[in-house]
């Protein structure tokens, strides 16, 4: 028995989400006495598994270069047998999201999918993940036999507490037949040219209408260049065509858990903390009070961005 984290990786480069979701094995790991696994499969997987600081098991199969969600619940099925894996793990990425309720109904189990913590009550494993956009958390429990399945979703563990462990690979050969596999894998999909990997930075500036027009955009680049950090914003900026969507942070825009979130002239509706409330140190500058964004910020200055952000500016150039 183990907990199996199925980490992802793309042409050999380990998607981050992929550590926290070995730091939440870890942990529960530690609490269920159970060791813990990991495994990679597609084109660089081997290349990847240097990364991951585990003993990793690298799925091999010609069937598996270019992902399937066929193809790849097939591999990771054979490999949670062969470890008779109690728990597994996965990132809540769109992959993810493609072949591993596949994979868990196949042998009639569900997946918990998006899930942002746990509890362990001697060996029983609580998970908890959010409903109707993060108005309610949900507490759910396993019944039946494992293998349990689970998704876990970006920024709800943080890998920076991953501690050193040997790391070692080892190969795994599923048997898959060319006609399990349904699908015909086409070109990846690429975002345009100017699509940015928010999850990726260390720190973002995230502006919303607290900024008024777009013309005091300016004022938060500034900012955003002087802390060598990204800029994301609030969905209305998006809607209104101010930033490219891509920069949207929330429910309905992207993940981030930076090592420090600025959140300038956000009030903190659900839709956006839910997106960013897994950042290491959150810091609002907002003139209201009131505004819900404080509740989850570290650090809060009541104050009018127009006069706060020239200042900061003007701190970090000396
Ligand atoms: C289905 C659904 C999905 C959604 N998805 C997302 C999502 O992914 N991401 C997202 O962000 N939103 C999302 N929303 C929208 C969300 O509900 C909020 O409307 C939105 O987040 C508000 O954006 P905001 O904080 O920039 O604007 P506002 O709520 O208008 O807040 C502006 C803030 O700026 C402050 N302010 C104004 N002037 C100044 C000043 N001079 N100095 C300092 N502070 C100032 C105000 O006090 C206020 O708190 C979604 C909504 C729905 C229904």
């Amino acid at each position: 028995m183990s907990i199996l984290v199925v980490g992802e990786q793309r042409d050999g480069a380990l998607n981050q989400m992929s550590l926290e979701t070995l730091a939440a094995a870890r942990q529960m790991g530690v609490q269920l006495n159970l060791p813990v696994h990991a495994a990679l499969f597609g084109k660089g997987a081997a290349q990847a598994a240097a990364a991951l600081p585990a003993a990793v098991t690298v799925i091999e199969h010609p069937l598996l270069e270019s992902y399937t969600a066929d193809a790849a619940s097939l591999a990771v099925r054979q490999l949670i047998e062969k470890l008779s894996a109690r728990v597994v793990l996965f990132p809540h990425t769109y992959q993810v999201r493609d072949y591993a309720p596949k994979l868990a109904t196949s042998i009639d189990r569900v997946l918990v999918s998006d899930v942002i913590a746990h509890q362990v009550d001697g060996a029983a494993l609580t998970l908890v993940r959010q409903l109707f956009h993060g108005k309610v958390n949900a507490a759910v429990r396993f019944t039946g036999e494992p293998p349990f399945f689970a998704s876990l979703q970006a920024g709800a563990y943080r890998a920076d507490t991953l501690q050193a462990a040997p790391a070692s690979v080892e190969g795994f050969t599923p048997q898959i037949a060319p006609e399990q596999v349904r699908s015909r894998p086409l070109e990846l999909f690429r975002e345009s040219a100017r699509a940015v990997d928010l999850s990726a930075a260390d720190i973002i500036v995230s502006v919303g209408r607290g900024i008024k027009d777009p013309e005091n955009l300016p004022l938060i680049e500034q900012l955003a260049k002087a802390l060598n950090a990204e800029i994301a914003a609030s969905r209305p900026i998006c809607d209104n065509g101010w930033l490219p969507m891509e920069r949207q942070v929330g429910s309905s825009g992207q993940t981030v858990a930076p090592k420090m979130y600025m959140a300038i002239g956000i009030s903190g509706a659900i839709q956006h903390l839910v997106g960013m409330k897994g950042s290491k140190i959150v810091v609002a500058i907002n003139k209201d009070p009131e505004a819900p964004i404080f509740e989850i910020a570290d650090y809060g200055i009541v104050g009018d961005l127009f006069q706060v952000v020239p200042a900061l500016i003007e701190a970090l150039k000396k």
